[in-house]
């Protein structure tokens, strides 16, 4: 069938299988690239004796900053990855999310490779994908002739949902503000529309089950889980990603909802490095399109307008360029390969790739455009076409290469 992007408020209903597909041969050519390049095929072995990463679970691996770090883990260091998310398969008729053709282009690349791969489709919130995804990691080792000994956990879920499996209740995430209306302007990225948003102060009620949902609870569970099931290295670490973003933004995003949870996460963090099971931290990222980045209130005005900036000034970043940096320059660094205390981070102990976007000449710029931008100038002034393609690409269309007006089997390949 011929696939073209279907598009209601800023949410994209469908994805493209071979769109999906390019766009993971892209990223995995850039780590080949960028990352492979840095040291030969010996030497692969040589430094996952000292502490290069070896074998990788990925938790939310299907898409974003997830996909990208298992595709850096496996194609630039040569680890056996373990991947876990929640997508839909698509039927002959409809096609299915995009992280399931991500899932499959990874895999058959990974296969290809000679890569050890296990792929988990389910509710990584449940002791079930849990204990499946602990099976996977045993199997994954035996298979490839290395200890079942996790090095690296990559936490990278987002989600609006989670039932808690304890009890069985189900919690949504909101994305609001704290104590007061928050009102702010926005863009409609399809039509390049300046719209205000706003939104209603979060419930105490809301506020807690944001945090059920994004917080770290979940995190440290799946460290415990790790843990009694012996399948922790000796010196595991693992990561967390998390925004903070411009001042601006704070009110929505920081010191709103989704900020409590992203502190629960720090939490977290300390938590799970002073138990002694891994080394864990935060690691901010820098602000990126998603699938859900588009609806968030003042996210797409302020991207636009940064990514014109960044691009401007040679520093724009995409997810896979993030998390090279993230790996290369550190989690493994020469220094750092063998001592977690080398890890560069700030004051609170996080690792900072948000760097260049916090960079002061770049925030200085973003704020001063964004207080000029009109509907007359809003294309000049801002990235907004390359936030459209991106928020496309992030569904398999719009990427170079692909004949759109061909058909295409949406079961994928
Ligand atoms: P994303 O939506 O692209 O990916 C989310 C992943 O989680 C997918 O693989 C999805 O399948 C998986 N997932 C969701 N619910 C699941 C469930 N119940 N069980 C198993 N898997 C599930 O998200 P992203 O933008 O890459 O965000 C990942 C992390 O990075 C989040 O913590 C986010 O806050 C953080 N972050 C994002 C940005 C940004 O601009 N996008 C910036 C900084 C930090």
């Amino acid at each position: 069938m011929i696939i073209k992007p279907m598009i209601r408020n800023n949410v994209c209903l469908n994805s493209h299988p071979a769109g999906c597909a390019k766009a993971v041969h892209n990223q995995i050519a850039y780590v080949r690239q960028n990352l492979a390049k840095r040291k030969d095929p010996a030497a692969v072995k040589m430094e996952a004796s000292k502490g290069s990463p070896a074998l990788v679970m990925v938790l939310g691996c299907s898409t974003g900053y997830g996909l990208a770090s298992r595709i850096a883990a496996a194609f630039g260091y040569g680890a056996a990855t373990v991947g876990v998310s929640f997508e839909k398969a698509p039927s002959p008729t409809k096609t299915g999310t995009p992280g399931w053709y991500n899932n499959q282009c990874f895999d058959a690349e990974a296969a290809k490779a000679h890569l050890p791969l296990k792929t988990i489709i389910g509710d990584a919130f449940s002791d079930e994908i849990k204990a499946e995804t602990a099976k996977a990691v045993k199997e994954i080792a035996a298979e490839a002739g290395i200890p079942a000994k996790v090095d690296l956990v990559i936490y990278s879920l987002a989600t609006p949902v989670r039932t808690d499996p304890k009890t069985g209740i189900m919690h949504r995430s909101v994305i609001k503000p704290i104590g007061q209306p928050y009102s702010g302007d926005t863009l409609d990225i399809m039509s390049g529309a300046i719209i205000n948003s706003r939104a209603e102060p979060a419930t105490e009620d809301e506020i807690a089950n944001t945090i059920k949902v994004m917080g770290g609870e979940d995190w440290e569970l799946w460290i415990d889980a790790m843990e009694k099931e012996g399948i922790l290295a000796p010196r595991a670490r693992t990561a967390a990603y998390t925004y903070i973003g411009p001042e601006l933004s704070w009110a929505i995003y920081k010191n709103g909802t989704i900020g409590q949870a992203k502190k629960d996460l720090e939490r977290a963090a300390a938590a799970i490095t002073g138990s002694g099971k891994a080394k864990a931290w935060v690691s901010v990222n820098k602000a990126l399109v998603t699938r859900a980045s588009a609806v968030i209130p003042i996210i797409p005005f302020y991207v636009s307008t940064l990514f014109k900036v960044m691009k401007e000034k040679g520093v724009h970043e995409g997810c896979i360029e993030q998390i090279v940096r993230l790996f290369a320059e550190r989690l493994y660094t020469e220094e750092s390969i063998c001592d977690t205390a080398k890890v560069p981070v700030d004051s609170e102990d996080r690792i900072r790739i948000d760097d260049w976007e916090m960079r002061e000449d770049v925030q200085q710029e973003t704020l001063t455009r964004m207080d000029k931008i009109t509907a007359e100038n809003v294309s000049e002034l801002t990235d907004i076409a390359g936030f459209r393609h991106d928020f496309l690409a992030v569904h398999g269309f719009d990427v170079e290469g692909i004949d759109y007006e061909t058909d295409f089997d949406p079961l994928g390949f």
